[in-house]
């Protein structure tokens, strides 16, 4: 009798701690996809007014800090295989895709940080991070198309590995990049940077976005509408000049990519 006492005490525990776990992951799950309602992605993170390193985990930080919706950075990949955050080809005169990482992490951007891993980015994007989407722009590599596979494989294994999917969004100038990121995992979100494709073209091909220079969209701007008919999100880069900015607002852009991502938030707030 005390023994089955003991086990029915012990199966409410049970259940009641499963329970609390749920809830908790739930919560996390929704967590995760709440988003900043304002349209500002901060390019290479909020740098410019700081005097932040571009790319640096302190300008991440400080986009998140600022509540931007999105902050942008570059990917590349060493001759290792190792995943780095970089705009340029180059590092300090190394290029990146013929350079070992232990030769890169020799050298710091001019605040003191390594150059990051796509890893160490990634948790600290998800650090006190509520409002921020993480938007990752693949850069191409000539090294040719299996090489591009890899690296797309091993981005999506790396933002799968650290938890950050629900806060991942993809860019890039290489469309063949973004389908095969459309193959291996659908639910990704994905935009395309180089405006030579229809809104159309996108949608037929499953990539979820326009990302493209403002200036494309003052030559097209039939290209605004249509997007929208797709159901396609609307973005532009990398808008700095305030009047271009009042337009994109007034033209309703889902996101616009800017290196004065304090300016933005200041006239969306006064709008
Ligand atoms: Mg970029």
């Amino acid at each position: 009798m005390f023994s089955i006492q003991i086990a029915i005490r012990h199966s409410v525990l049970l259940i009641t701690a499963g329970l609390a776990l749920s809830c908790a992951s739930s919560k996390q799950a929704n967590k995760s996809v709440s988003f900043a309602s304002n349209p500002v992605v901060a390019h290479r993170g909020a740098f410019l007014k700081n005097k932040f390193p571009e790319n640096s985990i302190a300008s991440l930080k400080e986009a998140i800090r600022l509540g931007s919706t999105g902050s942008e950075f570059d990917v590349r990949m060493t001759i290792d295989d190792s995943l780095v955050i970089n705009h340029d080809p180059a590092f300090q005169k190394l290029v990146i895709d013929k350079t070992i990482f232990a030769d890169l992490r020799k050298l710091s951007l001019s605040n003191g940080e390594a150059i990051p891993t796509l890893s160490e980015y990634l948790q600290a994007g998800l650090t006190n991070n509520k409002t921020t989407r993480l938007v990752l722009e693949i850069k191409p590599s000539d090294i040719g198309k299996e090489k591009a596979v890899q690296i797309v494989t091993k981005v999506l294994a790396t933002v799968k590995a650290t938890g950050a999917s629900s806060k991942t969004v993809y860019i890039s100038f290489d469309y063949e990049m973004l389908k095969t990121i459309h193959q291996l995992d659908p639910k990704a979100i994905t935009q395309y940077l180089n405006g030579d494709k229809s809104p159309e073209q996108l949608a037929k091909d499953g990539i979820n976005g326009l990302d493209y220079h403002f200036s494309v969209f003052q030559k097209k701007p039939e290209w605004i509408t249509e997007a929208k008919k797709l159901g396609l999100i609307l973005n532009a880069w990398t808008v700095n000049d305030p009047a271009i900015m009042d337009w994109l607002i007034k033209e309703g852009f889902d996101f616009i990519t800017t290196n004065e991502p304090e300016l933005l938030l200041q006239k969306i707030a006064t709008k």
